[in-house]
């Protein structure tokens, strides 16, 4: 056995991350360390709302700015533009504000050129201002491919302000996301013996727990306490989590069942962890059909209580797609199930047909032999662990 092989770089955390209120005005020293010729990447709508407040503050402190769209998407179209936008300016450090998609452009910019990178969400929607990670789409908004980048941001700026002025819907579709951490992680990594993964495997569940008990009471009280704690479960600890568990523990069912509706024009109103959510259901729903996993049908009615609660879709329906045509489902199973998929990380082989079959009911009742009248099959016990969910977080407790 060798024991000299470089193992994978380890990409866990942003170096510098400022947290509070105001910061967008008090970034600017933050970001005059890092270059002083910034290229600000945004969406239009973004940029339109930020660039009167951060002008002054970059230009206080010297610093000669030029402003890009990632409009259409973060596509290759995009990245080529910002290539050459970095060149003409002579940007030596790169910053993204925005939503997942204008982070993730920012990050790849910055990548490409190996220069530092600023993120400033202004949505609670992703862990994208944390992680080593973008996501590439069609100019269309159709998922493509990931991008795993060599470091996470030099600096992450999270202002409770600015986030707080995004949708509702935005932190509904971030809680969505970052529970999938655990749906996924404990399928694909369960049975690591890797110290980090382990690590990141129990976290993706202790946020899990937390988002249980906290969503909702968040959801009421915008900018209060606990809707400020679920703000850093979603933005911080999620990308904790990405961090630790680094490109081994990848996602699963879920992120797979959103890659291939992306694909779908219909789906675009919808936000990816909206499309995530529903991704868990449909994983749980697979692990019933195929495996017979009673555990994860139990786990699925939990689900759809809690999403009830919060608003997180539940069917095909709630995506507004509740009129997609037969070869538009079978058209998104067959890329979910496409041979480089990560769907093939269960513990199980999946077809597109048990796959339609899955997105199709979500909200079936749980079978039978779950209320206990018939069970002649006794399921497996699951490698994946389902149980203790709507549980206060125990963290001591051994996966699986
Ligand atoms: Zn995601």
């Amino acid at each position: 056995m060798s024991t000299t092989l470089l193992q994978p770089l380890l990409t866990i955390a942003p170096a510098q991350v400022l947290r509070g209120r105001e910061l967008l005005v008090q970034s600017g020293r933050a970001i005059a360390r890092l270059g002083h010729c910034p290229l600000v990447i945004g969406g239009n709508q973004t940029l339109a709302i930020v660039k009167p407040q951060l002008q002054p503050v970059l230009e206080r402190e010297q610093l000669s700015v030029a402003w890009m769209s990632y409009s259409p998407d973060c596509s290759e179209t995009t990245l080529s533009n910002l290539y050459q936008a970095v060149v003409q300016h002579q940007a030596d450090v790169v910053i993204g504000i925005g939503g997942g998609k204008a982070l993730d452009t920012a990050k790849l910019v910055a990548h490409q050129h190996q220069l530092p990178v600023v993120t400033m969400p202004t949505s609670a929607a992703t862990c994208a201002a944390w992680t080593a990670l973008s996501n590439v789409y069609s100019d269309e908004g159709a998922f493509q491919h990931d991008v795993v980048l060599s470091r996470c941001p030099n600096l992450l700026v999270l202002d409770y302000g600015l986030v707080q002025t995004a949708p509702r819907r935005t932190l509904v579709a971030g809680i969505g996301d970052a529970i999938a951490k655990w749906y996924e992680a404990s399928v694909s990594s369960g049975h690591s013996q890797q110290t980090l993964i382990i690590s990141a495997v129990q976290q993706a569940r202790v946020l899990r727990d937390l988002l249980f008990q906290k969503a909702a009471i968040a959801l009421q009280e915008p900018g209060g306490e606990t809707w400020q704690e679920v703000v850093d479960a979603t933005v911080l600890m999620a990308g904790v989590i990405g961090g630790l568990g680094g490109a081994q523990c990848r996602t699963v069912a879920a992120h797979a069942v959103h890659n291939g509706l992306t694909h779908l024009l219909a789906s675009h109103g919808t936000l990816h962890g909206e499309k995530v959510a529903y991704g868990i259901l449909v994983q749980l729903r697979l692990e019933e059909i195929v495996q017979g996993n009673q555990l994860a049908a139990t786990a699925r009615q939990q689900l759809l209580k809690f999403y009830s609660a919060i608003g997180l879709p539940q069917t095909l329906y709630d995506l507004g797609l509740g009129a997609i045509s037969l070869a538009d489902l079978q058209q998104a199973a067959d890329i979910a199930c496409a041979h480089s998929s990560d769907i093939h990380r269960l513990p199980f082989a999946v077809e597109p047909a048990q796959l339609m079959a899955a997105m199709v009911s979500t909200t079936a009742e749980v079978r039978r032999e779950e209320r206990g009248e018939r069970s002649e099959q006794p399921a497996p016990l699951p490698a994946t662990p389902h149980s203790s969910p709507l549980t206060p977080s125990s963290t001591n407790e051994v996966t699986a």
